[in-house]
């Protein structure tokens, strides 16, 4: 093998953190190459619901939501497309007392954090969104709320890698990693691919890819459901979620509306399957009414699930993997499709040796040694 077949980097995983640091490396002046076992984004960040939503964030994580919020705005600037960006600002609905309690309290450490969240009664919430029903007690409201389309995500993302001269490699699993010198062998079904530095971003499989260096890393697992209805006439202007179950409600640019979240699918994730259930399926479309009541006349046309994986704390690993020279990890961020494009792009910053703009969040506070058997 010459020089030239060893790549400047590698990425394992073309999910949009994985895609985002591959693109912000590349133009570093960086020769890339993403390894990627399926399609780009076709795993959580292509099957999310692509609500971009800063006050349900992490306060620690707030402001790298309104961050990465500007950067979906500006999407056609750096991705080379518009990939469907609203700002409608957002809602997120009490319905008790012990609700609007909770409420104040979640919202109050992220107003800390510098997250514009005012607290609404329910006229003036009725204002914002004329759709709500007559239920809550309190609201929260933050106006940067908003989304993009995540089915739009894999192609802006082909499109802007190819561009800036990133080798993709689909359908291309990777099975493991080892040191080949100063460099590292990546090993795929269709030969070793070379590399002087690898960034991890196996979403939901980097605990098996933390196995192939000696790690134990535990993810815990949401099976997310999202709805579509048919197109419905102008029936929401916000994004309205309720405080108690993570449910959110949008009516996007072609007229359905998206139900995301909420009482989750069930799936064995040795095997893979995942299934909807049927109670926990109505129990969401009823929330949904019992918010908005004119999602009685909505027709559910479609349902899918997808497994969302983050750390124990919700908080990314974006970083240096400990004792590895050259392997970084990136990935495990709760509400991922919001916060992708910024700790992609901080992970780039860190390897291209650059002050990334914000604090990276150290991988090794996950990481334990395997035990030996
Ligand atoms: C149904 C659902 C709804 C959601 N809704 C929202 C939302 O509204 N807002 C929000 O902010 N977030 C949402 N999320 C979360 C968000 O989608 C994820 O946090 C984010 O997409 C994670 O991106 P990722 O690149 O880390 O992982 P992924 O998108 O899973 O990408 C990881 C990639 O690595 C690849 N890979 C793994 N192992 C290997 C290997 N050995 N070799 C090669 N490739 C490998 C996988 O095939 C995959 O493509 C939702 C998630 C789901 C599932």
């Amino acid at each position: 093998m010459t020089v030239s077949d060893t790549y400047d980097i590698a990425v394992v995983g073309g999910g949009l953190l994985g895609c985002t640091a591959a693109l912000h490396l590349a133009f570093g002046g960086m020769r890339v190459v993403v390894l990627e076992a399926k399609a780009l984004c076709r795993q959580a960040s292509g099957v999310n619901a692509g609500t971009l939503s800063i006050q349900v964030k992490e306060a620690e994580l707030i402001p790298y939501a309104m961050r990465s919020s500007e950067l979906w705005e500006a999407a056609p600037e750096w991705l080379g497309v518009d990939v469907g960006f609203r700002r409608l600002g957002g809602l997120t609905l009490a319905f008790t007392d012990t609700e609007a309690e909770m409420l104040k309290e979640r919202m109050a450490d992220r107003q800390a954090a510098g997250a514009p969240i005012e607290f609404v009664g329910i006229n003036r919430a009725r204002e914002i969104e004329p759709a709500l029903s007559d239920r809550p007690v309190l609201a929260s409201y933050c106006p940067l709320d908003g989304y993009s389309d995540s089915t739009r995500a894999g192609k802006a993302y082909r499109g802007a890698l190819l561009r800036n001269g990133v080798e993709l490699r689909e359908n291309t699993p990777v099975t493991g990693v080892e040191r080949d010198g100063v460099d590292f062998a990546i090993k795929t079904k269709s030969g070793v691919v070379k590399a002087h530095r690898v960034v991890l971003a196996g979403g939901l499989w980097l605990c098996d890819i933390m196995a192939w260096f000696g790690f134990r890393l535990t993810a815990e697992c949401r099976i997310n459901q999202v709805s579509v209805t048919a197109r419905m006439g102008p029936t929401l202007r916000t994004i309205v979620g309720i405080a108690n179950g993570f449910l959110s409600l949008k009516q996007v640019a072609n007229g359905t509306v998206l139900i995301g979240g909420g009482w989750q699918g069930i799936g064995d994730l040795e095997r893979g399957g995942v299934e909807v259930v049927p109670e926990n399926f109505t129990a969401n479309i009823r929330l949904a009414k019992y918010a908005v009541p004119a999602m009685a006349d909505a027709r559910v046309v479609r349902t899918w699930l997808g497994i969302e994986g983050h750390s124990e704390n919700y908080l990314p690993l974006v970083g240096p993997l400990p004792g590895v020279e050259g392997a970084y990890v990136l990935g495990l961020v709760r509400g991922g499709y919001t916060i992708g494009p910024i700790v992609g792009k901080l992970l780039a910053e860190a390897i291209l040796g650059r002050e990334p703009e914000l604090p990276l969040f150290d991988p090794a506070r996950a990481l334990r040694p395997m035990v030996q058997a």
